[in-house]
């Protein structure tokens, strides 16, 4: 979009620091991840690519553990002893291919080709050696998870040692970075050679089903660079999920952090039956952002499947067949969902300051009733769109105490109810007199408590913006993403 940019364009530096120098001298911020996901509509044999390529992602995962697991009995005397950085994970799967044992873990099982008198893993020229690297670098993350979360320093639920991937029981998918030679072009590319296409080192060009045109033209402007690619087999399509760095969202959408500052702050209650309702402490704004009605009725229908699964004898081909169905309805099920929580997170947004009721997701696992635990994950997910999404505008998201009683307060009076059940649809306040929808009410309350909060920070200290934002960044510059190339999940159907 700006002269003299289209066809040289300078490499994007990643110090924010570093940044901010660049930014008087025109050049690009690539400051913003997101991702753009495709459906994939391979060839045949691009099909059996996919499926090699997953199968070794998985296969170099669990060499390395098991590489891991034998250094860890065979030092017993010392743990600490077995390097295990997704770095050292590396080497010592890549010395591991080239000897004797791998090479007989091939003859064994016989993909045809290899030669016995070769050592070393006969089939490794046959996939993108990165596959090999990026599962071994999940690996070392897997190890560090579980060495910082039993030391205590990692947050959530334990993690467990990893586990070997077994076949038909995790997602089948490997991942694939975006090393660009000096000055030559990027092995991942989009619409080189048919615009619905990405093309993927050791696979070549495969046709997407989705239109690639905001993400072309992100890439064309220099606004954006593919980083990596994961490519995932679910319910029986393969998806590429590009991971892309790109300029910061137009000014235009962005909020002005001045009026931010000091904007009233907008709550969110997740409602009874709502997905979600908002308002300002004083009503305004007020919303109502229904479940759509797709989505109840996807449940009974899935509830339907998975019976039909449960009924088909283990093993047959029939289940085979009914379980493919719940995965595919589970799929258009996840897909519609994603899009309506879109949907709400980008009206939420569009308010510079959004205050979240806080859900702890740990605390609720207990609760095993479909249509609770749906609802759970769909207000965890719409909290993190609305995180990242408010991050792009450089807005506010602050969460609420989930202690903090929002429903049985007045939000007129501050008088609690505790006795309100659930049944109530309308607070009826005893001291005021009150009488307002009951989520109405609760959102109401959010977002006092975020005000108040926000006043008792702001006599404290300064308040912090969702990415620490510095003022001057809101300058106009040069070739800033407009909100439709932000970047998608892209459902399809
Ligand atoms: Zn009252």
């Amino acid at each position: 979009m700006t002269a003299g940019l289209t066809s040289d364009v300078p490499e994007p530096r990643h110090d924010r620091a570093i940044l901010g120098l660049s930014d008087r001298c025109g050049c690009l911020l690539l400051v913003r991840h997101t991702t753009f996901r495709f459906c994939l509509n391979p060839t045949v044999e691009q099909h059996a690519a996919l499926a090699r390529h997953a199968g070794a992602s998985r296969f170099a995962f669990n060499t390395s553990l098991r590489l891991v697991k034998h250094a860890l009995t065979s030092k017993r005397s010392d743990p600490a002893l077995v390097s295990w950085t997704g770095f050292d994970l590396i080497n010592q799967f890549n010395a591991w291919k080239k000897t004797e044992a791998a090479g007989r873990v091939i003859a064994v099982d016989g993909s045809g080709a290899a030669e016995v008198a070769r050592t070393g893993l006969g089939w490794r020229t046959e996939v993108c050696q990165q596959v090999f690297e990026e599962a071994a670098v999940d690996l070392g993350r897997a190890l560090a998870a579980f060495t910082a979360s039993r030391k205590g320093e990692r947050a959530g639920r334990r993690v467990g040692f990893p586990r070997l991937k077994r076949k038909g029981r995790v997602v089948e998918s490997f991942r694939l970075r975006n090393k660009r030679p000096k000055g030559g072009t990027p092995p991942i590319r989009v619409g080189d050679g048919a615009p619905r296409s990405v093309t993927l080192p050791g696979i070549g060009m495969v046709r997407v089903h989705d239109d690639t045109r905001h993400l072309r033209r992100l890439i064309a402007t220099g606004r954006g660079r593919i980083l990596f690619a994961t490519v995932a087999r679910r319910a029986g399509r393969w998806y590429v999920s590009l991971n892309v760095e790109a300029a910061d969202l137009h000014p235009a959408v962005r909020h002005d952090p001045d009026h931010a500052a000091a904007a009233p702050h907008l709550g969110v209650d997740r409602g009874l039956h709502a997905l979600a309702v908002a308002a300002t402490a004083d009503g305004g704004a007020a919303a109502r952002f229904d479940n759509p009605r797709s989505l109840s009725a996807a449940m009974t229908k899935q509830r339907r499947l998975a019976r039909a699964v449960t009924r088909k004898q283990k093993g047959s081909a029939n289940r085979r067949k009914a379980a493919a169905r719940l995965g595919r309805h589970h799929q258009q099920t996840r897909h519609r969902r994603h899009h309506a929580l879109h949907a709400v997170a980008d009206a939420l947004t569009r308010h510079p300051r959004v205050a979240l009721e806080d859900l702890n997701v740990t605390g609720m696992l207990g609760n095993h009733r479909l249509a609770r635990s749906i609802s759970d994950a769909a207000w965890t997910e719409l909290a993190r769109i609305v995180g990242y999404r408010q991050g792009w505008r450089g807005g506010q998201v602050v969460t609420v105490d989930r202690w903090f009683p929002t429903p049985q307060t007045c939000s007129e009076c501050g008088a609690a109810d505790p006795d309100l059940t659930h049944a109530q649809r309308t607070y009826r306040c005893a001291a005021c007199g009150l009488e307002r929808d009951r989520d109405l009410n609760a959102a109401m309350n959010i977002a006092a408590w975020a005000d108040h909060a926000a006043r008792d920070r702001e006599a404290t200290g300064p308040d912090t913006n969702a990415r620490g934002e510095e003022r001057s960044s809101r300058r106009a510059r040069v070739g800033e993403t407009s909100l439709s190339e932000a970047g998608t999940r892209h459902a399809a159907a």
